[in-house]
């Protein structure tokens, strides 16, 4: 479409509310002069985020009707799966990122703004932001920015659970700045050892490494500590040697608790045999600034610690905090959405990734009322002609029920169905117990209730959503939509379904465990081979993707790099 640009010049006040003007014009403030434009029919979508999330619906959106507003404190995507390798040098911090001006296709026009959002109001479609960087004169920069549109997609913040001195005295494993602040304290530390005058104690104590959290980011963190220390640091710092000690401290019975029990087995073994040492069972209550209490087993122990890395799983951001509260979700963990991934409860907002979740207890709850509505002489079963009336106005509103009907998952109803059929194909008029269909439904709705807060789930959400824009248009010129589709309150899209495709413990010494569909698990050398190769071919640009396999040679002919820069 033509659009007409006017240039308004005008003086913004500093520090003040800049307010992008209304329908559907955009706004690029340089300095004093503000370039608005208008007559654009293009929409408006506004992106908060450029995680795995956001990067994977900006890189599948494929539709120039729209215009794509990014808002997000960091100006480039970070594939988090190697952090843990940058900690140690490793792999590059910058080999890990990609500018966001470099993702998208070029037929939707993208802009960016370096800024955060802090205030999202639903009722005049706008969001508030701050600018991550001060101006000069006055601070930093409070603007607004209307939506059509608006995707939310602004992660999680590392979980402290309100522990005294963890904050203050804990490194966290999050952002690539965390990393690097990481790999830095690790060498800093190893300097410090070597000064001389310094007692055994003292020495033990600076280089004790403590990584709070069992899971998969904590256990990844710890076996490359420990390859960076034997491989790499103990040969360069002699005094060090001795003195070194990784401690994981995990408050549930075993590491890895969400891999199969071969692999949680395995790496316990792995790290006794190392020299790790995992204390399960082990509570933190306090932090420090040199030493760390625990609880195990109901007695209390202090720790005398160089460096915590504390990963113990993820909390929800202020802004999003603020957002459920307003819109009376105030008492959930993370923004409840359809399977359409629509923020329930308000118009056009959608949230994906780490900051959302399905909410599949109402999707059951609604379909277990339909069945109780359709009980009409509250018997407690349904003929046949009433089941499957309900049935169909359960998948008119809920086409995901439909989908698991069919499944394997859902023998119980397949059986009962199989036994209202006649010799001839037709069905007999049988009675059917509701609360057969409710207890299937609830085995259903276990297994797809709760996603896990993975760059996968992230990214497949990501990319599902752009495709439900790139057919947006089209599905409003034509409502109804395909004719098996058809029908009053039908939605115009498939619902989200998410397709595990498997996942890596990375243990250290060249060996990995994986676990993959249909529980397929392998551990060893061989597996580490395979995480090379997904982690390469998972890299978002041909840049990274080379960056990252020349980091890797790197290491392997020259070691890790032990300067504290
Ligand atoms: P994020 O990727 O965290 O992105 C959130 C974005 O929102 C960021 O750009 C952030 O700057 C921005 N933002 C934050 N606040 C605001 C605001 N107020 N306004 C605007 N923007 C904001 N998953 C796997 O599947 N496999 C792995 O091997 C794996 N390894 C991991 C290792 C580590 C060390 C970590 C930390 C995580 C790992 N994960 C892994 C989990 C995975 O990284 C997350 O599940 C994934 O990043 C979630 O994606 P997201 O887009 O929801 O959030």
């Amino acid at each position: 479409p033509s659009l007409t640009r006017i240039i308004v010049v005008s003086t913004i006040s500093g520090g003040g509310l800049i307010a992008y003007s209304e329908a559907n014009a955009s706004y690029g403030a340089t300095g004093s002069a503000a370039v608005v434009e208008i007559g654009t029919k293009k929409k408006k979508v506004v992106l908060l985020g450029t995680g795995w999330a956001g990067t994977s619906f900006l890189k599948n959106l494929n539709n120039s009707q729209y215009e794509v507003q990014i808002i997000s404190p960091r100006n480039y995507f970070a594939f988090t799966p190697l952090l843990p390798s940058v900690t140690c040098g490793t792999v590059e911090a910058r080999s890990v990122v990609e500018p966001i001006r470099n993702i998208g296709r070029k037929n939707v026009d993208t802009s960016y703004l370096e800024a955060e959002c802090f205030k999202i109001d639903p009722s005049s479609k706008k969001v508030y932001c701050r600018s991550k960087q001060g101006l000069a004169s006055n601070g930093k920069k409070e603007f607004s920015v209307d939506y059509d549109y608006l995707v939310i997609a602004t992660g999680a913040q590392s979980n402290t659970f309100n522990i005294p001195g963890v904050e203050e005295n804990c490194h966290f494993l999050k952002e690539v700045e965390d990393a690097q602040k990481i790999r830095k304290t690790v060498i800093d530390s190893f300097e410090k050892a070597s000064l001389p005058d310094l007692s055994d104690e003292e020495r033990k104590r600076i280089l004790h490494f403590v990584v709070v959290g069992g899971g998969p980011t904590g256990v990844e963190f710890a076996a490359e500590l420990h390859d960076f220390v034997t491989e790499d640091l103990v040969s360069l710092y002699p005094r060090a040697k001795g003195s070194v000690q990784i401690t994981l401290l995990e408050a549930a019975d075993h590491i890895l608790t969400m891999f199969d029990k071969r692999i949680t087995e395995f790496a316990e073994e792995k790290f006794s045999r190392d020299g790790i040492d995992v204390k399960l069972g082990s509570m933190v209550t306090k932090v420090n600034e040199k030493d760390i209490s625990a609880k195990t087993k109901g007695e209390v122990s202090s720790i005398p610690y160089g460096m915590i890395v504390w990963s113990t799983g993820i909390g929800t951001r202020p802004v999003i905090k603020g957002f459920m509260k307003q819109i009376g979700q105030g008492n959930r963990r993370a923004l409840a959405t359809d399977e359409w991934l629509r923020v329930e409860g308000c118009d056009n907002i959608y949230a994906l990734g780490d900051c959302a979740t399905i909410n599949q207890r109402k999707v059951m709850e609604d379909v277990s009322a339909i069945f109780s509505k359709a009980d009409k002489d509250k018997s407690g079963t349904l003929t046949l002609k009433e089941f499957q009336e309900a049935m169909d106005d359960i998948c008119v509103r809920y086409p995901q029920v439909e989908l698991y009907l069919k499944s394997k998952r859902m023998r119980g109803i397949a059986d009962l169905l199989k036994e209202a059929e006649t010799d001839d194909g037709s069905k007999k008029n049988i009675e059917l117990k509701i609360e057969e269909f409710k207890s299937a439904l609830s085995q259903v709705d276990s297994q797809v209730k709760f996603l896990p807060a993975t760059a996968q789930v992230a990214a497949q959400q990501g990319a599902y959503l752009a495709k439900c824009f790139d057919r947006m248009e089209e599905c409003e010129k034509n409502p109804e939509g395909p004719i098996r589709m058809r029908g009053e309150g039908r939605h115009r899209f498939r619902p989200f379904r998410y397709r595990h495709l498997g996942q890596f413990a990375p243990l250290g010494g060249e060996q990995t465990a994986a676990q993959l569909p249909g529980d397929w698990v392998s551990i060893g050398h061989s597996s580490q081979w395979l995480w090379y190769s997904v982690y390469a071919s998972k890299q978002v640009s041909w840049r990274t993707r080379v960056l990252v396999v020349s980091d890797w040679m790197r290491r392997f002919i020259f070691g890790r790099d032990s300067s504290s820069i």
